[in-house]
């Protein structure tokens, strides 16, 4: 089915194609008698390949005790078999295609490839005997499908892009859907056509269903490995929304391959010194706007972490996480979670209270005289104060509250697991900041204030919900407003009891 695609695009467009060294190293690779001065000579007649290979010799990713000054003792280092797979991912990065598919970003494509091959590596060093080599170049074609769609169908890829989270996204689903084969599927046809050996290509197929691998378990483990490596290069290259990034985390973590978060830590620490590392030696832009460390605490504030980090051991909440992805849960105007995300997350949330037993908060927030303000100066003027409030809430929050654009000028914060003092002090620290905050458009400076509305209750569970905890916090919000606007007030509602009092903070 996959090859009739192929076959489609084929017939419309030119597909990439490996340049002529990859070729020819790739001829080198089917030959069995291939000696080792001539794969040395064959490579050395590519002065910038040569000088790749050369600086990936004398790189801390292979930490050779002596200095490598010629493509033969590069070879002699690092094995013929692990220099051929070298030097076919090395000559196939930037490969010179046009770039003419809208949405479809070739720098970023090819920065996020390396990520994946860096962190291909990183987990076959892990678990050997995978070969990181060859996990490298899994990882470097992973997702060329995507190459294909851009190169092959530039009129109809940008939709798919659009509705799956862009160049790095996940877009398989999609793929699928609308142009009838995923990206795998397609990458993998491409590379058996370009007779790149077939445990590559069958790892790039098999990368989300390892398990459709039979008999060869060696093949599934690589498989897993490309699919992870995705995983690690999406925080590697900041591929999606912090939300979504988080839960990618919250993966990992769960996964058998890390042992905890300081695991985890030191390797995505590794990872981006071996990736920049590579990236200047391949030429290709890291992109990386953020350090790790930067984007690490920035996740931390938009998921409830904790919660999730004790749920995602089911295969349930895994399942969850994918879906996860799939949504579009960042709100477009503020970057922050958007309303599906605050569903999604409040049931988390509410679940994971009633198991426990513990308290969760609610609250509710909304701009004061938004309307007259847009009236004065502007929606446009609006839309830039609704970001900046935003930006606002979240150094407001635990690293477990994920706070969301609730609906047009309002926003919601959940708390799990949280006091009364905590409910209290962070609805006035967003309160304050929000007063305090300035916002500069057009060479003029506004401010707004906003009405908070808080709800608490001291244990989730019968004979309330979820949807009781925002009544009640809405309620709130309604009372915030009545006693003149720019205030708070909180609600406790103590488990057992049905009248509890107004607690003004
Ligand atoms: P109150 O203090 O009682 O909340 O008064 P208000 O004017 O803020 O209340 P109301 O709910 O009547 O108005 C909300 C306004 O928020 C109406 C709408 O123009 C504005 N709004 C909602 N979403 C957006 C948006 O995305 N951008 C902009 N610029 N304005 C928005
Ligand atoms: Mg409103
Ligand atoms: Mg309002």
């Amino acid at each position: 089915m996959s090859g009739t695609l192929l076959d489609k695009i084929k017939r419309t467009a030119s597909l990439p194609s490996p340049p002529g060294m990859a070729l020819q190293i790739l001829q080198l690779c089917q030959s069995q008698d291939v000696s080792l001065g001539q794969l040395a000579d064959t490579l050395a007649a590519d002065p910038a390949l040569s000088l790749r290979l050369l600086k990936y010799a004398n790189s801390a990713l292979v930490g050779a005790n002596k200095k490598i000054t010629n493509v033969r003792d590069a070879v002699l280092l690092l094995g013929m078999r692990s220099v051929r797979l070298m030097a076919l991912s090395f000559s196939l990065v930037s490969t010179d295609d046009a770039k003419a598919c809208r949405g479809f970003d070739y720098e970023r494509f090819w920065a996020h490839s390396l990520g994946c091959a860096v962190s291909a590596r990183h987990l076959a060093v892990r678990n050997r005997p995978l070969s990181p080599e060859e996990a490298f170049a899994a990882g470097l074609l992973s997702h060329i499908g995507k190459l294909v769609f851009a190169v092959g169908m530039p009129k109809d890829y940008p939709a798919v892009l659009q509705a799956a989270g862009g160049t790095l996204g996940r877009t398989e689903k999609e793929e699928s859907a609308y142009l009838g084969n995923s990206h795998h599927e397609l990458g993998a046809d491409l590379l058996a056509e370009w007779g790149i050996p077939d445990r590559l290509s069958d790892a790039v197929r098999y990368q989300r269903t390892p398990e459709k691998v039979d008999g060869d378990p060696s093949l599934r483990a690589l498989a897993a490995v490309v699919a992870t490596a995705t995983d690690l290069a999406d925080l590697l290259c900041e591929a999606a929304p912090d939300v979504v990034l988080s839960s990618r985390r919250q993966k990992l973590l769960a996964s058998p391959l890390f042992h905890g978060e300081d695991d985890l830590a030191k390797s995505l620490e590794t990872l981006q010194r071996e990736f920049r590392e590579l990236a200047a030696i391949l030429s290709v832009s890291d992109g990386c706007k953020r350090s790790l460390a930067e984007i690490q605490a920035e996740a931390g504030n938009v998921l409830t972490e904790l919660s999730l980090a004790a749920q995602l051991q089911t295969e349930a909440i895994a399942k969850e996480n994918e879906g996860l992805q799939k949504k579009a849960w960042t709100d477009g105007l503020t970057g922050i979670a958007n309303r599906a995300a605050f569903d999604d997350r409040l049931g988390l949330a509410w679940n994971e209270s009633c198991r426990k037993q513990c308290p969760i908060g609610l609250i509710i927030m909304d701009i004061d005289h938004f309307k007259k303000f847009n009236d004065a100066y502007g929606h446009l003027t609006g839309d830039a104060v609704l970001k900046r409030v935003a930006a606002c809430l979240g150094p407001c929050i635990r690293s477990v509250d994920l706070v969301a654009r609730y609906g047009g000028e309002e926003f919601a914060v959940i708390l799990p697991n949280a006091d009364r003092m905590t409910v209290a002090h962070i609805s006035v620290k967003i309160r304050k900041a929000v007063e305090e905050c300035v916002v500069e458009k057009d060479g003029q400076t506004h401010r707004v204030t906003i009405s908070v509305g808080a709800a608490l209750l001291t244990r989730a569970g019968k004979p309330f919900t979820a949807k009781m905890l925002i009544e009640a916090a809405d309620k709130q919000l309604y009372c915030s407003k009545e006693k003149g606007r720019n205030c708070c007030s909180m609600k406790q509602i103590q488990a057992g009891s049905v009248q509890p009092g107004l607690i003004p903070v």
